[in-house]
C-alpha cells in the first residue's frame, strides 16, 4: 500500500491551517519527501515518520514555499545524537544544484554530509527508476524549470503531481491515467493568476487525463472562502478530494 501524506497545503503565505507545500510519498520500501517548504520537517515528525527513512527529496520548483526546509533538513542530518548515515537523493529542475550549494555556503560547514552520502539529481524531462518507483517529469507553466512529476509505482499505481503550473498540455499527459492526481488549486475561479490553477482548470486537467481521483492542494487563502471541490466537480467527474494539512491519503492496489 501506498500512502501519500499531505505535510503541507498552502503556499508562502503565512497560514494558520495551511503549512507550505511538502507531501511524503511511503511504501514500505521506500519513502520519498516531495518539496520541503517551511514546516515540513516538523510536519515530518508530527506525522509520526522519521526523516531519516527518507530515501529521496524531489523539488518541482525552487520557490521558497517549496524548498526553504532544505537546510534545516541538511543541518538535523548531522546532529551528533543521530546522524544520518542512509543514501540521500536530492532531485530537481535545473538549478537544483545551485541552490544546495548556496545553502552550504550559506551555513559553511554545518550543512556538509559527513555521516552519509549525498547525490544531487537535475532533470528536465524524461524518467528513471528510483526504489520500488518510476519517477517521470515534465516541464510546465510556472517558473523557468518548474517540473510536474509522474510517480509509477511496481504495482501499476500511478500518483501524478503538478508542482506549481497553469493550465497546459504537459500536465495533461503527466497525469495521464494517474490513480491520484495532486493538482495545485492555487486562487478559486474568478482570481484566475498567471502560472497557477484554479478548481475548474485542475478539474480540466483530471477530466482529460482521465485520472482516478483529483486531489486539490496548494490553497491561497482565497480558496479556503469557497467551495473548491464544486468548482473542481463542473470539470471533472470524479472524486475531488481538498487536501489538509497531516491528512494521509491511502493508495491501495
Ligand atoms: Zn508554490
Ligand atoms: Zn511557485
Amino acid at each position: 500500500m501506498i500512502e501519500l501524506v499531505v505535510l503541507g497545503s498552502g503556499t508562502a503565505i503565512p497560514s494558520a491551517r495551511r503549512r507550505s507545500s511538502g507531501y511524503l510519498l511511503q511504501t514500505g520500501r521506500s519513502c520519498i519527501l516531495v518539496e520541503s517548504g517551511p514546516g515540513t520537517m516538523q510536519a515530518i515528525a508530527r506525522a509520526g515518520y522519521d526523516f531519516h527513512d527518507i530515501d529521496a527529496i524531489f523539488y518541482s520548483h525552487l520557490h521558497v514555499d517549496h524548498t526553504a526546509s532544505l537546510a534545516q533538513f541538511l543541518f538535523a542530518s548531522r546532529l551528533p545524537d543521530d546522524p544520518r548515515t542512509k543514501a540521500l537523493l536530492i532531485a530537481g529542475p535545473p538549478g537544483t544544484g545551485q541552490l544546495l550549494d548556496g545553502f552550504r555556503e550559506l551555513y559553511t560547514p554545518w550543512l556538509e554530509p559527513e555521516t552519509f552520502k549525498l547525490e544531487v539529481r537535475e532533470i528536465s524531462h524524461g524518467s528513471f527508476d528510483f526504489i520500488d518507483w518510476n519517477i517521470g517529469c515534465l516541464p510546465v507553466e510556472h517558473t523557468d524549470n518548474a517540473l510536474a512529476y509522474r510517480f509509477e509505482h511496481e504495482s501499476g499505481k500511478v500518483i501524478a503531481y503538478s508542482g506549481d503550473s497553469d493550465y497546459c498540455e504537459n500536465l495533461v499527459r503527466i497525469a495521464r491515467g494517474a490513480d491520484i492526481a495532486l493538482l495545485e488549486c492555487s486562487y478559486p475561479d474568478g482570481m484566475k493568476v498567471r502560472g497557477h490553477l484554479t478548481p475548474s482548470l485542475a478539474g480540466k486537467v483530471a477530466r482529460e487525463a482521465g485520472c482516478g481521483k483529483l486531489v486539490l492542494t496548494h490553497f491561497y487563502p482565497p480558496c479556503d472562502e469557497v467551495d473548491v471541490v464544486a468548482g473542481a466537480k463542473s470539470e471533472y467527474p470524479g472524486e475531488v478530494i481538498r487536501a489538509e494539512d497531516n491528512m494521509t491519503i491511502e493508495v491501495t492496489g
